[in-house]
């Protein structure tokens, strides 16, 4: 089973800040780390190869800095480690991103490729649906729990009200959510290994066989616009007496306000 994890290196923070004239994230001071659902993700991984043998790969597109975060998913126990890095990738929406991605895979033996969610920077959620289908392999997102056999994968979908299963032939795409386990810590040995010996791949556009045109700026059909933080509504209200006159209060606004019948 080989399975590949596209982790994303990305700010410590959800209250990222957007610098007001070039509408881009202001990235000064803040610590980077290895995006939360993409930790679950490669936990999953793990645990698939320590079930069914096989390789863990993996893929990081970014500047050279994001080789931090391949150490530290190696640190937990991944083989392989490959760093997308090149100036033409500069400026990729999630399209070229997706496009990029899919390019270096192609150039990789799999079963599986696990991606998070979503990142906490970007928030889009569409690398991993683009990505699949990129490669034109089945997808299954949103996914809290795993079952593997027969050349095949059955995943648990989390919904708003419950779950679905979907099953889906190999090799085939997930998305995972923080639900599905709780990724392990980094063991000594394995960050000594991850920072003193372990090799990074670093891939470039020409390498993985990409078309300028498809890649970085050039080939990202989005166009920001305008990137602003909305305006506060207004001040908040604090209800006042017990907690049941505080629910009644609530109960009352809600009802007024048509979101409680
Ligand atoms: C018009 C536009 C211009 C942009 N310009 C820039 C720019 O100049 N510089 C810049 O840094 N960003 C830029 N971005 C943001 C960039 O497109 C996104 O960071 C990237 O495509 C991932 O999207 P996301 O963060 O929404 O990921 P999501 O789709 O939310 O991520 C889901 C999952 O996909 C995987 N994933 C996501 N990104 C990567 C990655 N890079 N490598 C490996 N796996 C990944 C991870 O598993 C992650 O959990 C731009 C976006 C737009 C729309």
């Amino acid at each position: 089973m080989n399975i590949i994890v596209c982790i994303k290196q990305v700010p410590d923070t959800t209250d990222v800040k957007i610098d007001p004239k070039t509408g881009t994230l202001i990235r000064d001071g803040v610590p980077s780390i290895v995006n939360p659902d993409d930790k679950h993700a490669v936990e999953e991984a793990l645990r698939l190869k320590e079930k069914f043998g096989g390789k863990v790969t993996a893929l990081c597109m970014g500047p050279p800095q994001a080789d931090d975060a391949l150490r530290e998913v190696s640190a937990m126990g991944v083989d392989d480690l490959i760093l997308l890095s090149d100036r033409a990738f500069a400026g990729a929406d999630t399209w070229a991103t997706s496009y990029a991605l899919g390019m270096a895979i192609g150039k990789i033996e799999y079963d599986l490729v696990i991606c998070g969610r979503e990142a906490i920077d970007g928030d889009t959620a569409q690398i991993g649906p683009q990505l699949a289908g990129c490669l034109d392999i089945p997808q299954i997102t949103y996914v809290k729990n795993v079952e593997m056999g027969d050349g095949k994968i059955l995943c648990e979908r989390a919904l708003e009200d419950g779950y679905e299963k979907i099953e889906a032939s190999l090799p085939a795409l997930i998305t995972v959510i923080s639900d599905l386990n709780k990724p392990r810590y980094p063991s000594v040995g394995g960050i000594v290994e991850a920072y003193r010996e372990k090799e990074v791949k670093v891939w470039n556009a020409e390498f993985i066989g990409a078309d300028q045109e498809l890649l970085g700026l050039k080939g990202s059909p989005t166009e920001v616009r305008k990137t602003f933080a909305p305006e506060p509504k207004g001040d908040g209200e604090i209800l006042q007496g017990s907690t049941d006159e505080m629910a009644k209060q609530l109960v009352t606004k809600l009802v007024d306000k048509n979101i409680l019948r």
